[in-house]
């Protein structure tokens, strides 16, 4: 049994037990939650999975964990039973979904705070800083679809770095790319710049 310092959550300490006491060949997809993404090291990968996937998978690490050590009603098995709540607390490590909001007011902000014409050292610092950022997001499937979109081979979709407008409108094109590839609904990109910018003309964000 990991041991688990009090001000750890329920579902940190079944993560690190998970990694721990799961053997190697039991992480196959095939025992695996649906919707639980590996990470390329083989272990399940927290940042690149659903909120929902996650409690899945810990629950089934509890309950693997509860037969083998014929614990009976530990801490962790009361939370599992209990519903959880669709949102994680404020200072947990993020899923998928939460990294990418916060990711997404990054780069956003980013191109609403570039110059509206920009020098060619600024470009290049930009044009760096996408393809790193494309090479180290956490998520790595994310980061893997990221990176193939912007290298088509046509060039089509290269980052337009000259100025605020083309940059935002880019931002907002690569941000629908994603939203079709998960089924969401697309933004409308003539918006961008009142979403991210300037606050929307009604006055709500003033
Ligand atoms: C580079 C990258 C790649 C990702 N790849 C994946 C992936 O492969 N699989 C996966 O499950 N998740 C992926 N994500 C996360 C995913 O895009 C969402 O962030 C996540 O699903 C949460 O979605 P959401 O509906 O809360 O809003 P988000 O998509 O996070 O959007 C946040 C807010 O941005 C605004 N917005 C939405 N679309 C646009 C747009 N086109 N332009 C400007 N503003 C917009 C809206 O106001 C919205 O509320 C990725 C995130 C990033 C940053």
């Amino acid at each position: 049994m990991v041991e688990v310092q009090p001000e750890q959550t329920t579902q940190y300490k079944n993560t690190a037990q998970m990694f721990q006491n799961i053997p190697a060949e039991s992480k196959s997809d095939d025992a695996l939650p649906k919707g639980v993404v590996l990470d390329k090291d083989g272990k399940p990968c927290r940042t690149c999975s659903s909120l929902s996937s996650w409690r899945a998978l810990t629950k089934q690490a509890d309950k693997k964990n509860a037969t083998n050590t014929s614990t009976t009603a530990t801490p962790a098995l009361a939370a599992a039973a209990t519903p959880s709540p669709s949102e994680l607390p404020s200072d947990c490590p993020p899923d998928v979904e939460q990294l990418g909001r916060s990711t997404w007011t990054l780069l956003h902000s980013m191109a609403a705070t570039y110059p509206e014409k920009a020098s060619t050292e600024h470009q290049s610092n930009m044009e760096g800083f996408l393809k790193f950022f494309s090479k180290l997001y956490p998520c790595w499937v994310c980061a893997d679809d990221f990176q193939a979109w912007m290298a088509h081979p046509s060039g089509r979709n290269q980052p337009k770095l000259g100025s605020r407008k083309e940059f935002g409108w880019w931002m907002c094109e690569a941000h629908n790319e994603v939203n079709r590839k998960l089924g969401k609904k697309e933004f409308d990109c003539r918006f961008w710049e009142e979403r991210w910018r300037s606050g929307w003309k009604d006055g709500r964000c003033d």
